[in-house]
C-alpha cells in the first residue's frame, strides 16, 4: 500500500511503516553516537513503550546500556489495506533493531491498566529475566477501566475553578486565535487523577514486589511536566496537574516500599515536546513552537531521545533532585535565558508574525515524524508493508 498522511485535528490517522522504522533508527543513532552508557539499568520494564517518552526510554536503555527490555503499549495492528498505529510500527522496528544487535526485547500489546496484562508481563519477567532493575512508567491515556471495580474513568484537560482564555495555535493552518476552556465539573478532577495519577504505577510496583521481581537497587520513574506559569491554568493547576501531584504522592509511598531493596522511585519532570499526547492539549502547541525556536537558537533543543538519553547517562547515578525530590530534565527549558524570550514572544505572537517568532515548521515536521512522515531516505511513493508484524507478538 502507498501511505500518505491523513490529519484529523491533532491526530494523524495513518502511519508509515518504513518512516516509523527510520524514526526509530535515527533515535538509536543519537544514543549510539554518544557512546555506551556506563552504570545504566540492565533489565528494564517500560510501560507505555511505543511512542514519545516511553519509546525513547526503551531505545536509550537498550542501545545506550545494552539493557534487555520488556515493553507494554496499547496499539492497533494493520493489514494489507489498513495502517497500524505508529506505535505498532515503532515497536516492530525497535524489536528488529534489537534483534540485529543481539539485545533481548519482548513486547505486550494490551491495556496496561488491566490485571491480565500485568499477569502476562509478570510471567514473562519470571520466564526470561528473573528480575528487572528499572521500571519506566510513561502512559498517556484518555481513559482507564479500573481493574478491581470495572468502572471506566475519563481524563480531561481543563482548568479548575474558572474558565481559562489564552492564545491558541491551529497547528494545521498556522492561525493564532484564542481559546476558552470551561472549568472542570462533576468528577472531572477525580477521574483525571484515576487515569493519569499514580494508582496504576503503584499497582504495577506492588504486583512486581509481591512476586519478588524487583532487583536490589531498583529504580522506577514516572514522567511529569510543570512548564511556565502561562500554561499553569490548563496544565500544572488544571485537572492534569492534579494527576501529576498524585504521582508525587505515590512516588513517596513507593520510596517506602522499595527501601528494603535500597530501591528508589522518582518523578522526572521532562521537557515539553511534540508527542501524540501533548498535541491534544490546548495552548501547549503554541508554547512548544515558541520554545523550539528559542531552544534551537540556544543550541539546547532536545527531543524525547536526547531527554531519555540524559536520564540514563547523567541522572541515573547522579539524579540531582530539586527541593521536592524530583528529577528535572526540564532544566534547559526552564532556564530564564530561554523562558524570557519565549514569554515575550508569547505576548507578541499573532498569525502574521508566527513564522518569525515560532518554529512552526519544526512543530509540523516533528508532528508528522511521529507518524513516520517526512523522514529522509524514505520512498513515500513506494509500496510499503502495512501488515508488518511485531516479532514477539507474532
Ligand atoms: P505518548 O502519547 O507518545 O505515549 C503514550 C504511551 O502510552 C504509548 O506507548 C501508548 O501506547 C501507551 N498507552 C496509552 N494507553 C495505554 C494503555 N491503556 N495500556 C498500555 N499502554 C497505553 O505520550 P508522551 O507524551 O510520551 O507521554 C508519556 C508521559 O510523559 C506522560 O505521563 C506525559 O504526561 C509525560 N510527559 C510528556 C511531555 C510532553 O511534552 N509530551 C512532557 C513531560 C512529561
Amino acid at each position: 500500500m502507498i501511505v500518505a498522511p491523513k490529519i484529523r485535528g491533532f491526530i494523524c490517522t495513518t502511519a508509515h511503516p518504513d518512516g516509523c522504522a527510520k524514526h526509530v533508527a535515527e533515535q538509536i543513532a543519537v544514543v549510539r553516537n554518544r557512546g555506551p552508557i556506563s552504570n545504566g539499568p540492565r533489565k528494564v520494564l517500560v510501560i507505555g513503550s511505543s511512542t514519545g517518552y516511553g519509546l525513547a526510554s526503551r531505545i536509550a536503555a537498550a542501545f545506550g546500556t545494552g539493557a534487555a527490555t520488556i515493553g507494554v503499549f496499547f496499539e492497533k495492528s494493520g493489514d494489507s489495506e489498513k495502517c497500524a498505529t505508529a506505535g505498532w510500527y515503532n515497536s516492530a522496528a525497535f524489536e528488529n533493531e534489537a534483534a540485529a544487535a543481539g539485545i533481548y526485547a519482548r513486547s505486550f500489546n494490551g491495556d496496561a491498566f488491566s490485571d491480565e496484562i500485568k499477569a502476562e508481563v509478570i510471567a514473562a519477567i519470571k520466564e526470561d529475566l528473573g528480575q528487572v532493575d528499572c521500571v519506566i512508567y510513561s502512559l498517556a491515556s484518555p481513559r482507564r477501566t479500573h481493574p478491581k471495580t470495572g468502572e471506566t474513568f475519563r481524563s480531561v484537560l481543563k482548568p479548575i475553578g474558572q474558565s481559562y482564555t489564552n492564545k491558541n495555535l491551529n497547528t494545521n493552518t498556522g492561525v493564532v486565535d484564542e481559546v476558552t476552556i470551561m472549568p472542570a465539573e462533576n468528577n472531572d478532577v477525580a477521574e483525571t487523577i484515576a487515569v493519569m495519577g499514580g494508582e496504576d504505577w503503584e499497582m504495577w510496583i506492588d504486583a512486581l514486589l509481591a512476586e519478588n521481581l524487583l532487583a536490589p537497587g531498583v529504580q522506577t520513574f514516572a514522567y511529569s511536566y510543570i512548564g511556565p506559569d502561562l500554561t499553569w491554568p490548563i496544565y500544572k493547576n488544571g485537572t492534569i496537574g492534579k494527576a501529576k501531584e498524585d504521582l508525587e504522592r505515590v512516588q513517596r509511598a513507593l520510596d517506602e516500599k522499595l527501601a528494603p531493596l535500597s530501591g528508589k522511585a522518582w518523578v522526572s519532570v521532562n521537557k515539553a515536546l511534540v508527542t501524540q499526547a501533548s498535541s491534544a492539549i490546548p495552548v501547549v502547541p503554541l508554547y512548544i513552537s515558541l520554545l523550539y525556536k528559542v531552544m534551537k537558537e540556544h543550541g539546547t533543543h532536545e527531543d524525547c531521545i536526547e531527554q531519555a538519553d540524559r536520564l540514563f547517562r547523567d541522572r541515573y547515578t547522579d539524579p540531582q533532585p530539586d527541593e521536592l525530590g524530583r528529577i528535572r530534565l526540564d532544566d534547559w527549558e526552564m532556564d530564564p535565558k530561554v523562558q524570557q524570550p519565549v514569554i515575550a514572544n508569547w505576548h507578541n505572537v499573532n498569525t502574521e508574525n508566527l513564522a518569525g517568532l515560532a518554529d512552526i515548521d519544526g512543530y509540523q515536521s516533528s508532528f508528522l515524524r511521529l507518524f513516520g512522515f517526512g523522514l529522509e531516505g524514505v520512498d513515500y511513493d513506494a509500496d510499503t508493508d502495512t501488515a508488518m508484524k511485531i516479532p514477539s507478538i507474532l
